[in-house]
């Protein structure tokens, strides 16, 4: 077995279980965050059945997308802050969004999505710890967010994402998770719609997110080893 399968082991069997945790078998997808890291690792983690994986920084990724666009079925996702000068590279090269924050980037990635590509899936980052610095809507924002959002015909709304502050102590892990969650089932029900996506969990708390409901977790750490930022 090499480094990166044993991790990518280890990873799938946390996700298991802590799925058959909470009875929850199958329902979470994982999606490995390969920010600052080369092109040759993706590569390689698409070789061994990984097909989504995560980028923070534009212009790197731009980079990787590129290098790896003999890969077929392969899907990437933005995760990252976003200036809305970045908007049209994103919306042409990406097929998820989850951190669309406010209505002027929502309406660029609409705007700029090109006709003969599939509506961008997008989550709405909600600031869920209520801290200033992280980006991030917050919770009483949402709603008139959502009313503009829905009608753009470019971007499917599949729903909402949070990094929240982080906490050691699993019970305290779960409760930005669980106000996310019940906040996804409120907005579904205020405006009928159909958001089947909690992108929640990293590498130091995906077990508390799992249990929380999450659909997706975003684990770079514990696949791809520890990062350094010095080039990222
Ligand atoms: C870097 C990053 C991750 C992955 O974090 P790890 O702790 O390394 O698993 C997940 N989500 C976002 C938004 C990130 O920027």
């Amino acid at each position: 077995m090499t480094l990166l399968q044993n991790r990518f082991q280890r990873v799938y069997d946390r996700i298991h279980q802590a799925e058959q945790a909470c009875n929850r078998d199958g329902q979470v997808q994982l999606l490995a965050v390969s920010k600052t890291k080369p092109a040759s690792m993706v590569r390689e983690a698409w070789h061994l059945g990984q097909k989504h994986f995560g980028e923070s920084y534009l212009k790197e990724a731009l980079g990787k997308i590129n290098e790896l666009s003999d890969l077929s079925d392969i899907h990437w996702h933005f995760i990252g802050p976003i200036q809305s000068n970045k908007t049209r590279d994103i919306s042409n090269h990406f097929d998820w969004v989850h951190s669309v924050d406010r209505l002027k980037v929502a309406q660029r990635l609409n705007d700029q999505r090109p006709d003969e590509l599939p509506p961008l899936n997008i989550c709405l980052q909600v600031n869920i710890s209520g801290e200033g610095t992280k980006s991030g809507i917050e919770l009483q924002a949402l709603p008139s967010l959502i009313q503009s959002i829905a009608n753009l015909p470019k971007l499917k709304l599949r729903g909402l994402m949070a990094i929240p502050a982080p906490e050691t102590n699993i019970e305290k892990q779960c409760e930005p998770f669980k106000v996310l969650n019940n906040t996804l089932h409120a907005l579904n029900k205020e405006f009928s719609l159909n958001m089947d996506t909690l992108s929640m969990g990293m590498t130091d708390d995906l077990e508390a997110a799992i249990q929380e409901g999450s659909t997706i977790v975003r684990i770079g750490t514990a696949l791809f080893g520890a990062r350094s930022y010095s080039n990222g």
